[in-house]
């Protein structure tokens, strides 16, 4: 009887399976392809957690079509270097901290440069650790042939004078060897703000107040600019500060982002809550030597600030950061989380590590010397 009654309902049972199989499958496909799942969709890379994978990525085969970089720049100076693959685009943004610090980020570059050609630089502003890799003597302009190089706006700096005339003087020079430069501000007025640098990936100089006005920081002139692929977005502010973010919101459209480059490597006058609010970021990567006194000497405001983690934390855990000191005497550092590379493949992204895979409130450098937000707080 039983068995005859479980025969009877098995055809039922089997639809109902079957439509429960369908209805799970299309889920976890479905949560597959969202934003902020950080596994790999490709089995080799089955090892790569939401965390990150240990080893190089100098070099090394991570997937993805889309791979944005934030280097080590080799010294215990902070400034920011964003290396950008997009398809067989080659992007650079900044080539800080240093001139000393070319051979470091040029020995990178060249795992993935293989014709010598950067098809893209934006130099964001007019700071040591940002533009002295394009102000150095053998510096990325001579090491590279430039396609598109946007720079800023505006500096308060002496073109007659330091760094300032070294840049311009190699600026030039690549401009004569057949580089096509615009101004930030060069973009927004001849409507040339949208790049198709690859299939699918579009790069966008965004609008800022400071393009045209006078800011008593070099930082409020940082060149800002959004990349988008598909649904994905991942916005790049330099060292752009608070006052600066408020108009950058005011004057962009801007959307959620998966990634954030922390402005001004994590400083407290940037990522405000004014345009954290608004782009709700998923990842943020701050380019810093963590905890080095090159800037100050008060603990909570080195980078990245107490403030800047605290204003983060609401949104995201996933925050990295590439260097850390080792000694402020000594001037010597060494990685953090080291070279960090934000992969995807157009739906889904993953983050791979050179060196510790721990995002910043698991490690030691953290619990000694920072207050946890009661967002991280487990
Ligand atoms: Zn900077």
């Amino acid at each position: 009887m039983m068995a005859s009654k479980a025969k009877k309902l098995s055809p039922v049972l089997v639809l109902l399976l079957a439509v429960l199989c369908f209805v799970v499958g299309a889920a976890a496909g479905f949560l597959g392809a969202v934003r902020g799942n950080f596994t790999s969709p490709v089995d080799e890379y089955a090892e790569i957690s939401r965390h990150g994978r240990r080893g190089s990525t100098a070099g090394g085969d991570i997937g993805g079509n889309l791979q944005i970089h934030f280097l080590e720049l080799g010294n215990y100076y902070t400034g920011d270097c964003v290396y950008i693959k997009a398809g067989d685009t080659d992007i650079l943004i900044d080539a800080g901290s240093k001139t000393s610090s070319v051979p470091t980020i040029s020995a990178y570059l060249d795992n993935y440069v293989t014709d010598g050609k950067l098809e893209y630089v934006i130099v964001t502003h007019a700071h040591e650790d940002h533009y002295a890799g394009f102000a150095a003597k053998n510096g990325i302009f001579d090491l590279y042939e430039c396609g598109i190089i946007i720079d800023f706006a505006k500096t308060n700096k002496d073109p007659a004078k330091g760094m300032q005339k070294s840049y311009l003087a190699n600026l030039n020079a690549e401009i004569e060897a057949g580089a096509t430069h615009y101004t930030a501000q060069d973009c927004i007025e001849q409507e040339r703000t949208d790049f198709a640098v690859a299939e699918g990936i579009n790069m966008k100089i965004l609008d800022s107040y400071y393009y045209t006005n006078y800011s008593e920081t070099e930082n409020n002139y940082s060149v800002c600019m959004l990349l988008t692929e598909g649904e994905n977005n991942y916005l790049f502010t330099g060292d752009l500060e608070a006052d600066g973010e408020k108009k950058l919101v005011e004057m962009n459209d801007l959307p959620e982002v998966v990634l954030y480059k922390a402005g001004h490597h994590g400083s407290k006058t940037s990522s405000s809550d004014e345009l954290l609010s608004v782009i709700k970021p998923e990842i943020v990567c701050v380019c810093c030597c963590a905890g080095s006194s090159e800037y100050t000497k008060t603990e909570a405001n080195k980078f990245p600030t107490q403030a800047f983690i605290d204003r983060v934390a609401p949104y995201t855990d996933q925050v990295y950061v590439t260097t850390i000191f080792e000694s402020d005497e000594n001037k010597t550092f060494t990685s953090m989380n080291g070279n960090i590379t934000v992969c995807s493949d157009g739906s889904r992204v993953w983050v791979v590590c050179s060196a510790s895979d721990l995002v910043l409130r698991e490690t030691a450098w953290f619990e000694e010397k920072r207050t946890c937000p009661a967002a991280w707080q487990k």
